[in-house]
């Protein structure tokens, strides 16, 4: 592909593979055997494009989704129909009962005042309840939880919820205490489904799964070390065009603050693509793109719309508008976030406008 297939410019651009994602949610689905698969779509999920990914996930038989907004959950409604479920992890504030009531969406209230809205309005779709049981964020405290029953007694919650803190840390010692917590807590609520955990905690086993399990990130084949069996694919292609080509002798620099230092002969690409688009700053001499299937190094600063790479090991010279691929089959995202100094929730969900997108 040489550049922008819709505006022919040289623009960065973003192909999200919808099957992938289909096949990426089944694949967690068994992984989470018996468990109810939900999905978590919440920041545009995870800014792979939340008006594609939602249709794509009901079709694949998602029937629970979870949002962070009430916004969130309002456009949600929209694209996926009436039938689903819609949980809205930041709960619900006083003027919002008749949102909830209008959209069908179900709070996941945080306190006891919260829960209060939710039975005072008889809220349709009803309600569930964050338990906080060791993540010390947000949620109701385990010392609060004692009174609940009774308090919900006549219009009990449709959902007990928590979130571990390390999953990502199998041996964690936290995870079995939080799990400790949560079969507690979800006691007091006999027969009522519960949720304990995201992508990374479903790969803690049949200990941690209960009811419903509630994967992002997983869908596109991002997040932890994933147990062997699990095939989880990378969804997003993310790639930027070349720009310019040229050599630079010993001792020539590259970029703002002159912070690389070319040491033999090098052949740099700049390409089309900067911090404005969400590639993080930290990538500075420190990230990578991949052309012609070999990976090439970031030198250099990260600009506001440009990244220089060295392609010295190249066989051929990259040409204007070949594409270096930032995220794809090759460079999976946890590996190119890794190189940036963070985790690939984080490059995906600040990805940049300017970026030409496509779905297929
Ligand atoms: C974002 C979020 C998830 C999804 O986490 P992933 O790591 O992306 O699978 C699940 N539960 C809660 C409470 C969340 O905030």
């Amino acid at each position: 592909m040489k550049n922008d297939p819709e505006t022919g410019e040289l623009t960065p651009s973003a192909h999200v593979d919808l099957q992938i994602v289909q096949q990426n949610y089944i694949a967690l689905r068994h992984q989470a055997a018996g468990a109810e698969t939900g999905a978590v779509v919440k920041a545009d999920c995870y800014g792979h494009g939340v008006s594609h990914i939602a249709p794509a996930l009901a079709e694949a038989g998602c029937e629970t989704f979870f949002v962070a907004y009430t916004h969130e959950g309002q456009a949600l409604r929209a694209l996926i129909g009436p039938d689903p479920t819609i949980f809205v992890f930041n709960g619900i504030r006083p003027h919002e009962t008749d949102d909830f009531r209008i959209a069908g969406l179900s709070p996941v209230c945080n306190t006891p005042e919260e829960i209060a809205m939710a039975l005072t309005a008889r809220l349709p779709a009803g309600y569930g309840i964050h338990i906080d049981t060791g993540m010390n964020r947000l949620g109701i405290r385990p010392e609060n939880v004692i009174d609940l029953p009774g308090f919900t007694h006549g219009f009990p919650p449709r959902l007990i919820m928590s979130h571990l803190a390390c999953a990502d840390q199998p041996a964690h010692p936290l995870n079995k205490i939080q799990l400790e917590r949560f079969h507690q807590a979800r006691n007091l609520f006999p027969g009522i489904p519960a949720s304990l955990v995201s992508t990374a905690g479903i790969y803690l086993g049949a200990d941690y799964t209960f009811d419903l399990v509630r994967p992002g990130i997983g869908l596109y084949g991002g997040g932890p070390a994933r147990p062997p069996g699990l095939k989880l694919r990378t969804a997003m292609t993310l790639t930027a065009p070349v720009m310019n080509v040229f050599e630079v002798k010993p001792g020539e620099t590259v970029g703002y603050g002159a912070s690389f230092e070319a040491r033999g002969p090098s052949v740099i690409a700049t390409v089309a693509f900067g911090y404005a688009d969400g590639y993080l700053r930290s990538g500075g001499n420190y990230g990578f793109a991949i052309l012609d299937g070999v990976p090439c190094p970031v030198v250099g600063r990260i600009s506001m719309d440009l990244i220089t790479l060295d392609v010295t090991d190249l066989a051929e010279k990259p040409r204007i508008g070949d594409r270096a691929e930032f995220i794809g089959k090759i460079a999976g995202y946890e590996i190119q976030a890794e190189a940036l100094g963070t985790l690939g929730y984080e490059l995906t969900s600040r990805l940049g406008t300017r970026i030409s997108r496509s779905w297929g």
